[in-house]
């Protein structure tokens, strides 16, 4: 190129970078503008597939993460939208991953630990608000659900009577506001109860073995021949095993023991014993990545996913030393889920389809 014309282009670079400098205001405005209509009418389940379909509303723990929100999942059944525990962030993440609040016919806990329950507010507000919502958000759980509910209500009383004064009943109507326990007994021991069978979706809550917290539980959604099974927070459990036998996806929490130990050995170290006692203690009521598989390869599931990350690693080298040999233990596709993942099972049968909404 002739040094005149490199001059020019030169030239015609550096007045094109100032015009957007210039104006770099109003095309901020612009592509908010594009991101707030992107958001706000954004869809995903209009364009899913009519099957069943896992969405990774939050794999974190109650460790800060900030790539991992708190617990949450949630399941797709044809046009309807469950959400198995909403942990912090989980109003976000839905959000972000087109999955609209005003589709959520129930949210369902596994149980009452911090982690699984601290985004409930969030949620809620954003169902009434943003969705335009008649009737208190569902939230059915085993017994006690009622407490944590009617304590999350009386929490947001006051901000519901400021909204309703503002806003007017037409933009936050009075009978959309908060949450609304449905509770569901389970005899002792292993056992599990249906909590819904309508349209053939099928939801199964089973206890599992979370030691001192009670009730724990898991739950299995059976739909038009698929089945997902998602674990809660449990150590091994036959009754998950039993619960779970064939089904395409087992969602499995995980905990390193390896890494978790790490921790542990720095808090002491430090002169945290605190904290130390916790990271020792967490490690008697959860599961290790290699007890999953094994769980996973005795209930012949087809697939065997990681979410509830203890601690919540980052993807990447981090995989190896979480998993610490689980390939080993189980010969169907295993992998970690990260925020936003989204796995499909058409209707009827079929491969199973993985990407990423956020
Ligand atoms: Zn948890
Ligand atoms: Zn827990």
């Amino acid at each position: 190129m002739r040094r005149a014309t490199k001059l020019a282009l030169g030239v015609v670079i550096l007045v094109a970078g100032g015009c957007l400098y210039v104006n770099r205001g109003g095309i901020a405005v612009a592509l908010m503008r594009r991101a707030a209509v992107n958001s706000i009418l954004r869809d995903s389940v209009t364009n899913l597939p009519d099957g069943l379909h896992v969405g990774f509303c939050g794999t974190g723990s109650p460790f800060p993460s900030p790539t991992r929100s708190g617990p949450c999942t949630a399941i797709i059944a044809g046009p309807r939208l469950f959400v198995v525990d909403a942990g912090r962030g989980a109003a976000s993440i839905l959000a972000r991953m087109g999955l609209p609040s005003e589709r959520i016919a129930a949210v369902l806990l596994t149980h009452f630990h911090s982690d699984h329950i601290d985004g409930l507010g969030q949620l809620s507000e954003m169902y009434w608000l943003a969705g335009g919502a008649k009737k208190p958000l569902l939230v059915i759980g085993p017994t006690g659900v009622e407490r944590v509910v009617d304590g999350f209500n009386e929490s947001y009383a006051l901000n519901g009577s400021y909204r309703i004064a503002f806003d007017g009943p037409l933009t936050a109507a009075p009978s959309g506001f908060g949450l609304a326990a449905q509770p569901y007994e389970l005899a002792a021991g292993d056992t599990s109860a249906v909590v819904l069978d309508h349209d053939g979706l099928r939801i199964t809550a089973f206890t599992v073995n979370h030691k001192l917290v009670g009730p724990a539980v898991g739950y299995r959604f059976d739909y038009e021949g698929r089945s997902v099974v998602v674990s809660g927070d449990t150590a091994t459990s036959s009754n998950l095993v039993r619960i779970a036998a064939g089904a395409d996806v087992l969602v499995h929490e995980g905990m390193s023991p390896r890494l978790v130990g790490v921790l542990e050995d720095e808090a002491r170290a430090a002169g945290r014993t605190g904290p130390a006692e916790l990271f020792h203690n967490l490690q008697t009521y959860h599961t290790r990545p290699s007890d999953a598989a094994d769980e996973a390869s005795e209930a012949r599931v087809h697939a065997l996913v990681f979410t509830h990350l203890i601690p919540p690693v980052p993807a990447g080298i981090m995989e190896g030393p979480f998993l610490d040999g689980a390939r080993d233990h189980f010969r169907g596709p295993l992998s970690i889920a990260e925020d936003g993942d989204l796995i499909s099972l058409p209707a009827g049968g079929g491969a199973l389809r993985k990407q990423n909404l956020l």
